[in-house]
């Protein structure tokens, strides 16, 4: 896969404007040249073919020469909401998540966790989103939802059919569920410091189904892609 670029605007016709990061990573890592052939993708599910027709001192302009809807997504929708980590682990959980297929990723407030990113700091997530996305050939990008309430989001996902918790207490595991998950899955993965039994019974009174992941306590972001994994297999 020849190298990959994000273009913010979608594109429309046969031209396109890398800026910020993406020009600077063309420009002075690649050290571009007029007439280089690249890989652009705007997010939308396509790809595009482009060559460099100019290179400014922040932006690089393309000619737009091919496109082609390329699927790279997983054949099911996977809804991973967490209570994120902090620091570097925050960013691996993220840049795993986009390699692996997730769909959404919602940021959890619950009582034992540290604060849920910011503003500032989803910004920067996103940033690690799309350096994921061109890594792996992702042509759409996983969405970093607002941090939202564990309350909340149990009201908010009440209607889908396979919600499944990570939980330590005993549990089915995920390989033990014979019935298919269907086109849909919500996981919700807990802090560092555990779900609260109040916040487990909630989830469960709400139709939740507890999953096992083992018998060792997992860190959140190892919790997260194992059975992000399960997910993606059956
Ligand atoms: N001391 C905490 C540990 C939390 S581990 C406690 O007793 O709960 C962080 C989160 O990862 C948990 O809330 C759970 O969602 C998930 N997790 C870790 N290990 C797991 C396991 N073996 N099975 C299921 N979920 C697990």
């Amino acid at each position: 896969m020849s190298e990959r670029f994000f273009v913010e605007t979608p594109i429309r016709g046969d031209r396109a404007t890398l800026t910020g990061p993406e020009a600077h990573h063309l420009i002075h890592v690649m050290r571009a040249r007029q007439g280089d052939a690249v890989v652009l993708f705007d997010g939308s599910g396509w790809e595009f073919s482009a060559a460099v027709t100019d290179l400014g001192r922040g932006s690089v302009d393309l000619h737009v020469v091919a496109r082609r809807e390329v699927d790279r997504e997983l054949s099911r929708e996977i809804v991973l909401a967490v209570a994120l980590p902090k620091g570097q682990r925050q960013k691996y959980l993220v840049e795993k998540a986009v390699e692996l297929g997730v769909i959404r990723l919602v940021p959890l407030r619950t009582k034992r966790a540290v604060a849920q990113p910011d503003r500032t700091a989803l910004e920067r997530l996103r940033r690690t989103v799309i350096e994921a996305s061109k890594q792996c050939g992702r042509n759409r990008l996983m969405e970093i939802a607002p941090p939202q309430d564990w309350p909340d989001f149990i009201e908010a996902t009440r209607n889908e059919s396979c919600r499944l918790l990570a939980h330590l207490a005993p549990g089915e595991s995920p390989e033990a569920n014979s019935q298919s998950p269907g086109d849909k899955v919500i996981l919700a993965v807990g802090p560092e410091g555990g779900w609260t039994d109040e916040e487990a019974a909630l989830a469960v009174a709400a139709g939740w189904r507890t999953v096992s992941l083992g018998r060792r306590v997992l860190r959140v972001e190892t919790a997260a892609l194992v059975l992000v994994t399960w997910m993606t297999k059956n």
